[in-house]
């Protein structure tokens, strides 16, 4: 795989809507304009059950979408699973989708969420940070109740356990009883895990825990160890448990500088077709990309060109946007920094040009100052043959960027 470095503030710069001066971050769905004809039609929707939750969702579900009108505008045209955490925006998704239920009848959305728990860096691992093992679970308890608040209801509908890394943390017990108390007391219908790094492991240990309902994974024709997460949700579906994807278009670009866009509808398709797979939240942040996203419920089968557009990356040496957090980089860093939470932010910010996302993954992590903006040099070698620190740096800028240009 080639490098694709980006190092000049001038190409920083070219890259338009991730510029730092002006309109900086600003996300693309906040100012297009929704597409009249595309709104008036009448759409194809596909609904698979959500394991044994018995919540029968159309496959295409709604991730975290900063732009007011847009979540309203995916609810009105069918969506109806919505994910969201304590965490993002600090907090103020929350709050916008709260404004978004008001009036609405309780059963028409699912609303899922999670506590903003912080990362502990795994010492002696090869594993990026995850939750660990040491958290209060008082933590977990008090947090859904800022939740509630937020959103303005009595309860969730899922409420996740993330991010984890390891069997240990998804099968830690205090957590179980946490979540098990909050079904009991009725503020979550159904408990869950997220995970992005390590998934099968996850997955499987979900699956083995009889407890869990509900996993929310990584999974996209770009990982490298895709057939063994295949494998895990396969068994996580036979066990019972609802099954949700996310990273589904792999970071959305195959460059960094955003000439070349992952064909998206391909990409979602390819995780989709595995029936095991019952619904997802696509990395849509505009009105087109949404109606695209909805679109691949009209026919799920890839066609020949679509099939030879998942393989461009490959054709081009193009190594886009999608860190596999595979742990491979975190024993080479002197100054031990989350090299994968760091290309995870940085493919929010680049990819899926989500800058309020880049940085909150930021923030759960680090609110110092990253290593690598003063370090002289970098020998990571990346199995995707990322320019580590130049990736770095340019992401490290979004936490110096005003609250009002995050958008
Ligand atoms: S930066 Fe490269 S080596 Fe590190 S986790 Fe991501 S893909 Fe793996
Ligand atoms: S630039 Fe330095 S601090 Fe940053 S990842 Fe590379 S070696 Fe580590």
């Amino acid at each position: 795989m080639k490098s694709d470095p980006l190092t000049s503030r001038r190409d920083f710069l070219r890259m338009g809507t991730t510029a730092l001066a002006g309109a900086a971050f600003i996300s693309s769905g906040a100012c297009s304009p929704q597409p009249k004809e595309a709104s008036q039609k009448a759409r194809k929707l596909i609904y698979r059950a959500l394991g044994r939750t018995g919540l029968r969702l159309p496959i295409v579900s709604m991730g975290s979408v900063y732009a007011i009108n847009l979540v309203r505008t995916a609810l009105d045209k069918g969506i109806v699973y919505i994910h969201t955490s304590s965490g993002y925006s600090e907090r103020n998704h929350e709050r916008l989708l709260g404004e978004v239920f008001l009036g609405r009848p309780r059963d028409s959305f699912v609303i899922a969420t999670s506590p903003d728990l912080p990362y502990t860096p795994m010492k002696g691992s090869d594993r990026s940070s995850d939750i660990g093992k040491d958290v209060d679970p008082a933590q977990i308890l008090e947090s859904i109740e800022g939740s509630l608040r937020r959103l303005r209801l009595d309860y969730v509908d899922i409420y996740y356990l993330g991010s984890i890394g390891n069997r240990e943390v998804t099968l830690h017990e205090p957590y179980m009883k946490a979540y098990e108390k909050l079904k009991k007391d009725g503020k979550t219908r159904f408990v869950g895990v997220v995970t992005h790094e390590n998934e099968p492991a996850v997955i499987r240990a979900a699956a083995e825990s009889g407890f869990w309902d509900v996993v929310l994974t990584a999974y996209n024709f770009r990982q490298s160890h895709r057939e063994e997460v295949r494998a895990a949700i396969r068994r996580a579906a036979q066990a019972g448990l609802g099954v949700v994807a996310m990273k589904t278009q792999a970071g959305v670009y195959w460059d960094r500088t955003r000439t070349k866009k992952i064909n998206m509808k391909a990409a979602l398709k390819w995780v989709l077709r595995d029936k095991n797979v019952h619904t997802s939240i696509p990395a849509f942040s505009n009105y087109k990309e949404m109606e695209e996203d909805l679109s691949i419920m009209e026919d799920l089968t890839l066609t020949p060109k679509e099939k030879r557009d998942l393989e461009l990356g490959d054709e081009l040496g193009l190594s886009g946007c999608y860190c596999q957090q595979c742990g491979r980089c975190l024993a080479q860093c002197p100054a031990g920094m989350d090299i994968p939470t760091l290309m995870r932010s940085y493919m929010y910010a680049f990819g899926h040009q989500q800058p309020k996302k880049a940085r909150d993954t930021l923030r759960s992590w680090t609110s110092t100052e990253i290593a690598c903006t003063t370090c002289g040099k970098c020998d990571v070698d990346c199995s995707l043959g990322f320019d580590v620190r130049s990736r770095a740096l340019d992401i490290a800028r979004i936490l110096e960027v005003p609250e009002e240009f995050l958008e």
